[in-house]
């Protein structure tokens, strides 16, 4: 027989939504618990690009004014948290750069579509003359322009670590979980260690498993989809010659190159994704790290990479359904009774995603009872993509 759990708030999947999640409802004096079957933000967050985005890189043609605000609202969010004045304190987590770079190669056409951009958002994005370049763009021929956009870049991994230490002790790895209704319109969450089963009635389940949402939905709403994937395929380059946060502007709504960095073993390391990432679906590993070589000599072809090695990493991302599987313009909140299944879309959203789901909470019920779930292993944070083990580096 399974033994019982008794909370407030039952959170499955530790990636930026649910830790975030969590971590309000802590701060709230709520009985709160997550579950996470691997390692936090194993899906798509320790993937990310960890860009805060400001909305500049969608400022490029046909993109939705409820986004920018949406991106605005939760910037603000972000600032307050990272300095220290906010719900969660983020002071610990490490910003890779206070800013991103929107540059255009050299080709006319590219020059126009910055401008276009600049003009859009002319409080955000400045152009530099070329006495302020970066030093990346430092030896960048002249018909190079740069601009600079007030959007933070910080380290998904040590996000995960401060918001794992917000909430010590509220964090269990399990080896399944599942819903099991309750009531009518009332579902209990049932998790697994090892042979052990726990059901935990919770008065608000938040599903912020990512992909991982369309399996637990099963057990609420049988057969109907709600989520979405856009795969991507991104790619890592060990050995880059200079950190680059920023946008390789194209002719396209879509940057040609993202580009993020870190430091990994001394070295550079640079995470590719944007066009050259949503585009390169069906090529293999090498044709998709060639095709790349070519969008980085092409966009940054001053630079020298004859040291670098490099590796590609296929990803999904997981979206809350909309019409036409287009990307959602905003986060995505589906409620079914006493659960709430999310998808942040970005990132950059958990903090919107976590006070939407807030608004159902109520006063801590008086019968809490976490005794079943209480002392058992924390799940780990994972490690950035280009630490893993088992990558083929060319
Ligand atoms: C390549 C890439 C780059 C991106 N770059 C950016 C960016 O620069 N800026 C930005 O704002 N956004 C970016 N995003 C989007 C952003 O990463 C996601 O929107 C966000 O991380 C999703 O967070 P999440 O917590 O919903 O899901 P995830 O991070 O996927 O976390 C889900 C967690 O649930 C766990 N889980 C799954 N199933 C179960 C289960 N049954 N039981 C228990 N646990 C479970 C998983 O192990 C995982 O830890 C990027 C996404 C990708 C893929």
């Amino acid at each position: 027989m399974a033994s019982h759990a008794r909370v407030d708030v039952a959170v499955v999947g530790g990636g930026v939504a649910g830790l975030w999640t969590l971590a309000l409802a802590v701060r709230r004096g709520l009985s709160a618990v997550l579950f996470e079957r691997s390692a936090l933000g194993d899906g798509q967050t320790i993937a990310s690009q960890g860009i805060l985005h400001a909305g500049v890189k969608y400022a490029l043609p046909g993109e939705a004014a409820r986004e920018a605000r949406a991106l605005g609202a939760a910037a603000r969010v972000w600032e307050a948290c990272l300095a220290g004045d906010g719900e969660i304190d983020l002071r610990n987590v490490r910003t890779l750069s206070t800013c991103t770079h929107l540059w255009t190669a050299p080709e006319v056409g590219a020059r126009l579509a910055a401008r276009g951009a600049a003009a859009l958002f002319r409080s955000s994005v400045r152009r530099l003359g070329r006495d302020e370049l970066p030093g990346a763009f430092a030896d960048s021929p002249e018909g190079v322009e740069v601009y600079e956009a007030e959007e933070r870049v910080i380290e998904p991994s040590g996000l995960m670590h401060a918001l794992a230490e917000f909430c010590e002790g509220r964090l269990c790895r399990v080896d399944e979980s599942r819903l099991e209704p309750e009531a009518p319109d009332s579902w209990a969450c049932v998790v697994r260690f090892g042979q052990e089963e726990v059901r935990v009635q919770a008065a608000s389940v938040v599903l912020a498993a990512g992909e991982g949402n369309a399996v637990l939905l099963n057990g609420v709403h049988g057969g109907k989809e709600f989520m979405q994937r856009r795969p991507l395929h991104q790619v890592m380059i060990d050995a880059a010659p200079v950190p680059v946060f920023g946008h390789c502007v194209g002719l396209s709504g879509v940057p040609r190159l993202t580009v993020t960095s870190a430091m990994s073993r001394g070295r550079t390391v640079w995470y590719l994704g944007g066009g050259v990432a949503e585009s390169g679906l069906e090529l293999s590993t090498d044709e998709q790290i060639e095709r790349a070589r070519g969008e980085v000599a092409s966009c940054l072809p001053w630079l020298e990479f004859s040291a670098a090695r490099w590796a590609t990493l296929r990803i999904d991302r997981a979206e809350g359904r909309v019409v036409g599987r287009k990307r959602p313009e905003s986060f995505i909140v589906r409620r079914f009774g006493n659960v709430s299944a999310v998808w942040p879309t970005k990132l950059a959203l958990a903090p919107l995603v976590a006070a939407e789901v807030a608004q159902s909470w109520g006063e801590p019920r008086s019968d809490a009872d976490i005794h079943a779930v209480k002392n058992r292993p924390m799940p780990e944070v994972s490690r950035p993509p280009w630490e893993r083990e088992g990558i083929e580096w060319r």
